[in-house]
């Protein structure tokens, strides 16, 4: 165990990091049922709320005139999380699980997106 200072009484529990490797979303969310104590408990995938998507325009291609929609393609709910409007991408927050895969998967370097703790 690690504790991170910072964390709070969650100093020490698992977390994402999601620049190295973001949660995936997975069918069914095998890891709520892995877990041993119960800690997880079972939602629909829709309400997974781990974080929170924050895009900056000013690493965005998107928003510097090129065409780019990589972080639409790999949301687990495009459309739904993330949309492009003129071109740009959007967050949609009310929907966005914080999961971390376009974040991970965004093209610019450094990438556009971090996630944002709730
Ligand atoms: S917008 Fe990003 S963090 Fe939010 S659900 Fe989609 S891929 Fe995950
Ligand atoms: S993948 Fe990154 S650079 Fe491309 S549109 Fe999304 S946030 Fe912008």
């Amino acid at each position: 165990m690690v504790l991170q200072p910072g964390y709070g009484i969650a100093s020490g529990t698992p977390h994402l990091e999601p620049h190295s490797g973001p949660c995936q979303m997975c069918p069914e969310l095998p890891c709520i049922g892995a877990c041993p104590s119960g800690a997880l408990r079972p939602i629909p995938l829709e309400q997974v709320r781990i974080g929170i998507a924050r895009l900056d325009p000013a690493r965005c291609i998107a928003f510097h005139g090129q065409d780019c929609h990589v972080c639409l393609d790999v949301c687990p709910l495009p459309g739904k999380a993330i949309a492009i409007e003129a071109g740009r991408p959007a967050i949609l927050d009310a929907r966005c699980t914080g999961c971390g895969v376009c974040s991970f998967a965004c093209v610019a370097q450094p990438t556009a997106i971090r996630i944002e703790k709730l």
